[in-house]
This record gives C-alpha cells, sequence and structure tokens, in this order.
C-alpha cells in the first residue's frame, strides 16, 4: 500500500559478477533513521512499471545480495530492477534500475570480463579467499549505546554495534580474493604499549566488492584482520571499480571486531 514519501534510498549499484548473476549493493539517506528491523527484497520486472518479482527473500538489516544462479546477459530482454523497504514504520521503495546502471552493455560485460580474469590470476597465484565485513554508515541507530539525540556513538566496545552507533554495526560477512603483498609490508602503527606491532598491507581486490574506508577484510588462514584505509579504483569503468587496491591496517587481537561472525555476542 504505497505511502507516498521521499525517496529514502540513496543509492542502488548492480555489479556484474563473472560465476554468479547479479550483485546488488544499496544505501539510504543519512537522515533515514525508522527503528529496526529494516526488512529488504530486491525486485525484478521485465518493464519499469511491472509486474514485479521477487530474487530475494526477507533481508533483515543487510543492504547487500548476491545472486546465486549464473545469469546470462540479457540480449533482448531488458530487465529491471528495485529494492523494497519494510520498516516498523512504513514502506519504501528505490527508484527503478537497469541491469548496468551507467554503464553500456559493452562495457558491462567488459567489465565481467576483467574480473572473470582477475579472480583466475587470483586463484592460481597469490588470492585468498577471504571475507569482507562492511561498516554501516547508516542503519537503524543502536539503542544500547548511542545517544539518540545528538547521534553520538558512546561506547566505542559496545557489544551490539560494535562501536559503529548502527544496527547492525557491519554486516557481511561476504566472500572475495584479496591479494596480499606481505612483501611491502612496513611497519603501521604502533600501540601505545608498545606490545604488539600492527602492519599496513597493499592489497589488490575485485570490485563487485565495493569497499570503503574503515570496512573490515579477514583474512582466514591467520585469523588477522584489517580495516580498510585508502581505497583506489586501479581499473574503473564510469567510476564503477572494476578491480581495487587497498591499504589494509592490520586490527590489534584485542578489537571488538575480532567478534564478528563470533555468533551473538550481546544479549
Ligand atoms: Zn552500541
Amino acid at each position: 500500500m504505497g505511502r507516498c514519501v521521499k525517496n529514502v534510498f540513496d543509492r542502488v549499484d548492480i555489479a556484474p559478477s563473472y560465476d554468479m548473476g547479479f550483485v546488488f549493493s544499496w544505501r539510504m539517506n543519512d537522515d533515514f533513521v525508522d527503528s529496526d528491523p529494516w526488512t529488504f527484497v530486491v525486485q525484478e520486472s521485465e518493464t519499469p512499471k511491472g509486474p514485479w518479482k521477487d530474487i530475494s527473500g526477507k533481508l533483515v538489516n543487510t543492504f547487500f545480495f548476491s545472486e546465486k544462479e549464473p545469469r546470462v546477459a540479457p540480449k533482448d530482454q531488458t530487465l529491471y530492477f528495485r529494492i523494497l523497504l519494510k520498516t516498523p514504520a512504513g514502506k519504501y521503495e528505490s527508484h527503478v534500475e537497469s541491469p548496468y546502471c551507467s554503464l553500456s552493455r559493452r562495457e558491462f560485460l567488459l567489465a565481467r570480463e576483467i574480473m572473470r580474469k582477475e579472480i583466475l590470476m587470483q586463484e592460481k597465484m597469490a588470492g585468498v579467499l577471504s571475507l569482507v565485513w562492511y561498516k554501516s554508515i547508516f542503519g537503524p541507530p543502536c539503542t544500547k549505546c548511542g545517544d539518540f539525540v545528538l547521534g553520538d556513538t558512546v561506547d566505542s566496545c559496545c557489544p551490539h554495534c560494535f562501536g559503529t552507533g548502527k544496527i547492525p554495526g557491519y554486516y557481511g560477512p561476504f566472500p572475495a580474493y584479496v591479494s596480499y603483498s606481505p612483501m611491502d609490508r612496513r611497519k603501521g602503527m604502533q600501540r601505545p604499549s608498545g606490545v604488539d606491532e600492527l602492519y599496513a598491507t597493499p592489497g589488490r581486490v575485485i570490485g563487485s566488492l565495493r569497499l570503503k574506508k574503515d570496512d573490515v577484510v579477514v583474512d582466514p588462514v591467520s585469523n588477522t584482520r584489517f580495516f580498510v584505509d585508502a581505497v583506489q579504483n586501479l581499473v574503473e569503468f564510469r567510476r564503477y571499480p572494476v578491480i581495487q587496491s587497498v591499504t589494509l591496517n592490520e586490527i590489534a587481537k584485542t578489537h571488538i571486531v575480532y567478534k564478528l561472525g563470533a555468533g551473538e555476542v550481546c544479549k
């Protein structure tokens, strides 16, 4: 029963994926603060006006959806996508997006081919199948530690929001091949105690996971976790990243983000 509201979706990205179908990610306007939970559904249609068909299940407090089945790049058939959101306060829908967003079909297929080659290279070479947790920069506010009025995060060790002030604090994890460059390791920050030496290391990541500063990358081999620092697009089409170069700052083992993925940490 579509209430008429301003579009609360800030951006919808649709990325190609060489071994799956499409990868969807979206972000909401920063001033959108409906209470928890936020439930999304991704839909497709052959016309911009519907009828619409669900292609995802209910996605609770997550801002990412990756199709599990391969999808042949449509030739004749035109596809449109939109995302629905339901919160305790209302229902909202995103604008309608075509599969390639701002890319031409040719660019989209070229981007996918570059990614495919990159994955093959990473599988053969130094790539480590890693996990990425996106840091929430929007989302329902944490009611356990946040100051609702000021919007400040009070407790940097809050086990509910992991110090981000948003619920969930991080979402994921999403698998991604990352080439770490241990040979280039250089000493990063030194903790005040001087006990731990933490390192900054360059990494190389496929663009279908669009990384941003303060996302968390997990090297599962050593269970070392990194905060993403600087992100640079090595290959891009119209500002759409295809291959990203990132600086990864090792996180001290005592940091609360090591509890990410460890199951429920807060009651
Ligand atoms: Zn909190």
